[in-house]
């Protein structure tokens, strides 16, 4: 029997996307090929409302964080972590040779505009990195009022983490000024793992000119050449981009995008009503994400036992993640997601915990 993911990715796949992962293989350097990139494309730019050029690389989300420091981080960066994701964005800065700060912000809460308004107004930043929805403690920034902050700095681009967000919750790209904006395609868009796509401002591809030593295979410049003849660098995975270009059709067409965010919201509030009830959200509910809740384990049941028992009746859960790996347990409800199998994974918790 087929389990039901309720992991923070991947999550599960609808059938009608998988089907398109067995049609037959093309050429990539066919106009056929070529067609199904620019198609893919145009849909991305309406689902992150920008006009910037948007570039699908065949890894996963982290090759593309890591793209956008070897891009864009000339001088030093700021990264702001409340989360273990951001904490990781940290670290690829630094082991890719950059300078750069950690603004280190508790687990759980959100990071707040008044202390990033602090940290540039040293002025020796030429980058920031945030993690939209951190993945880690179910928080999501509030990148509206950050964006306000950010944009009283011109020089400084701005590179977002949406891994755990983009195809859930809105991200209106230009309209937010957001350089680098990124995410992996087994989250909240619901396909298959192995693709990961990011949004690039003009400002950034001019940047990104100016830097040494951005290697090849996640160089800005390298994509920008192939894209102006409807081609990606090297061999993508073509089936898998059949798919995210069917599944975007059906968010875009089918769902539609503000359907989709509204079902998020609603995923997001049945689940924190339960949390709420039964147990304590780990963030800062102002900030709670809508793809997916952490929640505190107050009632310190045995997360082990109930992982084994829910694996029997179908469900693959979620414990928490690094530092609070055993402090806490997630449920995501992103994707494709039906209310109504939210509320059976929820009654079957229920019903084994004795609620
Ligand atoms: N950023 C966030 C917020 C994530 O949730 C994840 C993965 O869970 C990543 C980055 C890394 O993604 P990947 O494993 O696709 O490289």
């Amino acid at each position: 029997m087929n389990k039901k993911l309720f992991i923070p990715g991947p999550v599960d796949v609808s059938e009608d996307v998988l089907l398109k992962l067995s049609e037959p293989v093309i050429g990539h350097r066919t106009k056929e090929f070529g067609e199904l990139l620019i198609s893919t494309i145009n849909k991305l730019k309406r689902l992150m409302f920008t006009e910037n050029n948007v570039f699908i690389s065949t890894s996963s989300s982290t090759g593309l964080m890591e793209a956008a420091i070897r891009n864009c981080v000339k001088e030093k960066c700021l990264n702001i972590a409340n989360g273990a994701f951001g904490e990781r964005w940290h670290e690829i800065t630094l082991i890719n040779g950059k300078k750069a700060d950690l603004l280190k912000i508790d687990w759980g809460l959100g990071v707040k505009p008044k202390i990033v308004e602090e940290k540039l107004s040293s002025n020796e930043y030429d980058a920031v990195t945030l993690v939209h929805n951190e993945t880690s403690t179910g928080v999501t920034n509030p990148i509206y009022e950050i964006a306000k902050i950010i944009k009283k700095y011109p020089n400084v681009c701005f590179l977002v983490d949406t891994v755990s967000s983009l195809g859930g919750i809105k991200i209106e790209v230009d309209k937010l000024g957001i350089d680098v904006c990124l995410a992996g395609v087994q989250k909240a868009l619901a396909v298959p793992p192995g693709l990961a796509v990011c949004s690039v401002s003009e400002k950034a591809l001019e940047k990104s000119k100016t830097i040494n030593n951005k290697g090849y295979y996640f160089n800005f410049q390298i994509f920008l050449k192939y894209l102006e003849k409807n081609q990606t660098p090297t061999t993508p995975s073509i089936s898998l981009l059949k798919a995210l270009n069917y599944q975007l059709e059906k968010i875009l067409n089918e769902e539609g995008l503000e359907n989709r965010f509204k079902r998020h919201e609603t995923l997001g509030e049945i689940t924190r009503e339960w949390a709420k009830k039964n147990f304590e959200l780990f963030a800062e509910e102002k900030y709670a994400s809508n793809t997916l809740t952490c929640i505190k384990n107050t009632k310190n049941i045995n997360l082990n036992e109930l992982e084994t028992k829910l694996y029997e009746k179908g469900y693959i859960f979620s414990n928490g993640y690094g530092k609070i790996k055993d402090l806490t347990f997630r449920i995501a409800h992103m994707g494709d997601l039906k209310i109504e199998e939210l509320k059976r994974y929820l009654e079957t918790i229920n019903k084994i915990l004795g609620f």
